[in-house]
């Protein structure tokens, strides 16, 4: 469904922050990106959502290279760690904004905003701003966003790692429970091997560039294939 073929990138013409990525993510997986910081789990994300350009090597989508595809024709939902809202806009302005950029009708809109504000549980709170907001509610905001458009992938990149530890357990199981009803492709970023361990269906492991393991939880904890992926995947467990 997804597919890096021998994909390069570097920002300066001369390091390769991601080195040679091969990498197939099945339709409806929970796909997680795992490794220190500077690794190139950003990086990789952001070429798959076409903010940036391979160097080299090419990444498909449903078997056509996406290369020259701009971002917002590749149907995908994006949420960050800061959640970017705007802040003197409502929750439904702030859902309606990228509709009403794309000239999608009044009524139209309407509905999708009810519909993706419902699946995150905030269908009271269209008419509040985000400074009224819990982080939590705030994230909820964000991840409702990514829906409106009905996009089959949806990408996040450190959605919870502001939140408290409590908050951000719960919101691991909301985004876990959004994605088995509604059978979307997750593609996850993290740098918490216990956030990846319970959410994801395969886990890539970065380092320096390169992916040292992709495999199940299960494996990856049983059968760490290197040094590096006994080391990281041991840590805080
Ligand atoms: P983090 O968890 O800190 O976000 P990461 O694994 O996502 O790390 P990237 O953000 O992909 O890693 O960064 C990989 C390398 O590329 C880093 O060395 C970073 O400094 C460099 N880098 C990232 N973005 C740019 C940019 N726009 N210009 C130049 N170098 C960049």
């Amino acid at each position: 469904y997804v597919s890096f073929k021998d994909v390069q990138k570097s920002y300066d013409g001369e390091t390769l922050v991601v080195k040679n990525l091969n990498m197939d993510i099945a339709q409806g997986e929970f796909l997680t990106m795992l490794g220190p910081s500077g690794s190139g789990k950003t990086t990789t994300l952001l070429m798959l959502a076409g903010f940036e350009v391979p160097t080299n090597g090419h990444i498909y989508l449903d078997g056509q290279p996406i290369d020259n595809m701009p971002p917002h024709k590749r149907n995908i939902g994006m949420v960050f760690q800061n959640y970017a809202l705007f802040p003197h806009m409502t929750v439904e302005e702030n859902l309606a904004f990228p509709l009403q950029v794309r000239k999608i009708d009044k009524v139209e809109i309407a509905s999708r905003i009810k519909r993706a504000l419902d699946m995150v549980q905030l269908g009271a709170y269209g008419k509040r701003r985000p400074a009224q907001l819990s982080g939590g509610q705030q994230q909820r905001v964000a991840v409702a966003r990514a829906l409106v458009f009905d996009p089959k992938l949806v990408l996040m990149d450190e959605p919870l790692g502001a939140l408290d530890k409590q908050l951000r357990e719960q919101m691991q199981f909301e985004i876990k429970h959004l994605h088995d009803r509604l059978g979307i492709t997750i593609v996850y970023v993290t740098h918490d091997q216990s956030e990846a361990l319970t959410m994801s269906n395969r886990i890539a492991v970065f380092n320096d560039g390169i992916i040292q393991q992709l495999a199940t939880p299960d494996d990856l904890y049983e059968r760490p294939q290197n040094a590096f992926v006994a080391q990281f995947i041991g840590e805080n467990n």
